[in-house]
């Protein structure tokens, strides 16, 4: 006889470990007992086949993360008869909860079945798929503790549950037609629509080109099929945006290029991300997209899946429920409040959504939004000993946490600017540190002291007695590449500077610990108008090329005397024009001066636009020209926009001049960038922020870098845009407090 409690820890919850336990000692005649602590299973068995159980539970269930698993002998332990599951206990937190999982083939198979009890059921999942994250309220992960505690199970679910020959063995969101959530079908304005199945007479509304609000895993939908496109875009006042559409597996190649083998992995995966796909015909689909790409997922919940079997349409534009600038809705009552009037119908249902997850956004294979399927994301890294929080930057935050060797960042929260998205990352804060059992010791923050997040993170060092710690955003971007010494590449929209300038373009080198050295960056311009300048990128234009050209191009745009007069005298005044190195305003100026784009309308549209431009052009070789200020290589970027006025004077077609100021801007950063491994004498580069997106900058820098023999990490782990920031200030809190800096 041989036996010993095995301790395995890391993501333990909510993957069916304890019922996956039960079956491998049922398999090797094992007896004891299972207990889960919260991050940790606990295995107390005995048996002649005690090595093999060993080994095989070691290899844990499949949606398991195991961070380690450890042996030790068993003191006064009376051999059980039996192998048993105990109730959860709480105990160390560090493996947090699993991510919400996509619909499983099985359980797929299952609804599809008319011979399964689960045949039709939307909710129907197993210990391998289903609402986590999005459903949980506290840890140990079991019903009781999530919002399926109002459900409970029916006879037979009870007995799937308690029966260990059955894939839903334990399987806490265990669910069926009699006992589970319900769906119901409501008008906009939420009186019930009774009497049919509603999924069908969705589909049916849906095809009749009806606007329907669909609660998902994470929040609230919006949906409608293509032909629905431009009203809908309307109703929404986003006139331009790209809107993400549903699809089936087998339509996905009529719409965009075929993703590859491990694309479609992703794409069928537990996650089931929106993947940014090139289109096959880049004038395609111009009311889905008006870039050459189109952001495309599969279905993801039983109830995606049904509405496909009914719907006649090939695809559902699918996309987040929420105003402008604050969190997805999640409660039925709030979408009859503010979309009412948006939506012709509501398909909801009775489960409470604890925590709202967006869908994750993917492109090669980097994450641009890291959300459902991804979230919480729990790295292991040595941060030392004391807990820490990152609070975000201002745009596209999220919150991180650091505790006992792991670092968790939240599902994607939003713009930082208004009262909602404030109070979303507030709750997502309690969220992270009451399921981790964190009590922050440091809070980072952006550099920035307007922030409302740099507020935040004061008002939560006051409550918890925390020291503060400010991390500028472009050095948390590199830090969340890597930690060791770089010279990092940080291209972006916005970030406040050490000289309390806007940055984004920045050439940074070193490490966490030794700090960055800004070696080079692009040429300070101005933004006439502040926030006006990002809205609308002719005043950008005018700030980068100050010149009567630029004037007399504008007045060909449409702009009057007076505007113009205002314009120059505010900017030869110095009156609200701000000075910044941005990367993304240089690309906004360019969608400007080609004509591309004369106002913003959602975030990135200009440079986006450009992209789309410059990737039907040839790039020209233009003239790079840099500069050493106090030190400093400074990249001109007037030199490069003025060259593109030329060649727009000079008749050559919108695309290659955007492919040319894009090519040549890219280029003079990775020169930049190279100045600096020579001066700091470092052999490694590291790039991010939010322009790291765009594929053919990222290419050409990471090109360009490995010509001269440098190679160019980056961090596909963590956003390049400001999602990855949080995670970077709590890496470099870490690594400062690890040093005694802090
Ligand atoms: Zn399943
Ligand atoms: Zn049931």
């Amino acid at each position: 006889m041989k036996s010993g409690k095995i301790i395995i820890r890391g993501i333990v919850q909510g993957v069916g470990f304890r019922p996956f336990v039960y079956a491998q000692a049922t398999k090797f005649g094992i007896t004891g007992t299972v207990i889960n602590h919260g991050s940790e299973v606990e295995i107390d068995a005995s048996g002649e086949k005690f090595n093999e159980f060993y080994h095989e539970v070691s290899k844990g269930p499949k949606m398991s993360v195991i961070d380690s698993v450890s042996i030790e002998p068993l003191k006064d332990w009376t051999t059980p008869t039996t192998f048993s599951i105990l109730p959860s206990r709480d105990g160390a937190r560090t493996g947090f909860v699993p991510a919400d999982i996509a619909t499983c083939k099985n359980c797929l198979n299952d609804i599809m079945d008319p011979t399964s009890r689960y045949f039709g059921y939307w909710a129907t999942s197993c210990t391998d798929c289903g609402p986590r994250y999005s459903i949980i309220k506290a840890v140990p992960y079991d019903r009781e503790r999530t919002s399926m505690d109002k459900f409970p199970t029916c006879p037979d679910c009870l007995a799937d549950y308690k029966n260990a020959d059955n894939r839903r063995h334990h399987a806490q969101t265990i669910a069926c037609k009699t006992c589970g959530p319900k769906l119901s079908l409501l008008k906009g304005t939420g009186e019930v629509v009774s009497g049919r199945d509603p999924i069908d007479a969705a589909a049916k509304l849906l095809d009749a080109g009806k606007i329907i609000a669909i609660k998902g895993i994470g929040g609230f939908h919006i949906c409608c099929i293509e032909d629905s496109a431009e009203r809908l875009k309307t109703l929404l006042g986003r006139p331009n945006q790209s809107l993400a559409v549903m699809m089936k597996p087998e339509t996905l190649p009529d719409f965009v290029v075929e993703p590859t083998k491990g694309e479609w992995e992703l794409l069928k995966g537990p996650v089931h991300p929106i993947m940014i796909q090139d289109k096959i015909d880049p004038e395609s689909h111009k009311n889905l997209s008006q870039l050459h790409n189109l952001g495309v997922m599969l279905p993801y919940t039983g109830l995606h899946h049904l509405l496909f079997t009914k719907l006649r349409s090939p695809l559902l534009i699918m996309t987040s429920a929420n105003a402008p600038g604050t969190p997805m809705i999640t409660e039925t009552k709030t979408i009859i409040e503010k979309m009412g009037r948006v939506v012709d119908y509501i398909l909801t249902h009775d489960r409470e959504i604890v925590n709202r997850c967006d869908d994750s956004v993917v492109r090669d294979g980097y994450l641009i939004r890291l959300s459902r399927g991804f979230a919480p994301l729990r790295t292991k890294m040595d941060l030392g000993n004391k807990q820490i929080l990152g609070v975000g930057p201002e745009l596209n935050a999220n919150a991180s946490v650091y505790k006992g060797g792991f670092l968790i960042t939240s599902p994607h929260i939003g713009n930082i600017r208004n009262p909602p998205t404030v109070a979303y990352l507030e709750e997502t804060i309690e969220k992270l540190t009451s399921l981790t059992g964190a009590v922050p010791e440091i809070i980072a923050h952006d550099l920035h002291p307007q922030f409302l997040s740099t507020r935040v993170a004061q008002e939560l060092a006051e409550r918890y007695g925390a020291v503060l710690c400010p991390v500028q955003h472009h050095r948390a971007h590199i830090a969340s590449v890597t930690t060791e010494e770089v010279v990092g590449i940080a291209i972006d929209g916005v970030g406040y500077g050490d000289d309390a300038t806007i940055w984004g373009g920045e050439i940074l080198a070193g490490s966490p610990s030794e700090g960055y050295k800004r070696t080079g960056h692009l040429e300070p311009v101005l933004m006439p108008g502040g926030d006006l300048a990002t809205k609308f990128p002719e005043r950008m234009l005018y700030g980068i090329l100050p010149t009567e050209d630029t004037l007399s191009l504008l007045q060909s745009r449409g702009w009057n005397d007076t505007a113009l007069r205002v314009l120059a005298q505010q900017t030869e005044k110095r009156f609200n024009t701000p000075v910044t190195t941005s990367t993304g305003r240089v690309l906004d100026a360019a969608a400007a001066l080609l004509g591309i784009c004369k106002e913003r309308t959602y975030d990135g549209e200009p440079s986006m636009m450009l992209e789309a431009y410059a990737a039907r052009g040839v790039a020209q070789p233009m003239e790079i020209t840099i500069e050493s200020r106090d030190g400093r290589d400074v990249l001109l970027t007037s030199s490069i926009l003025r060259e593109g006025m030329e060649m727009l004077n000079s008749g050559i077609c919108v695309e290659d001049i955007a492919a040319s100021i894009q090519n040549t801007l890219t280029k003079g950063i990775a020169q930049i960038a190279l100045a600096g491994i020579h001066s700091s004498g470092i052999k490694t580069a590291a790039l991010s922020g939010g322009v790291a997106i765009n594929r053919s900058i990222r290419e050409t820098i990471i090109e360009t870098l490995k010509e001269s023999g440098v190679s160019c990490i980056t961090n596909p782990r963590y956003p390049f845009g400001d999602g990855g920031v949080s995670c970077g200030q709590v890496i470099t809190a870490g690594i400062l407090a690890k040093e005694g800096l802090i």
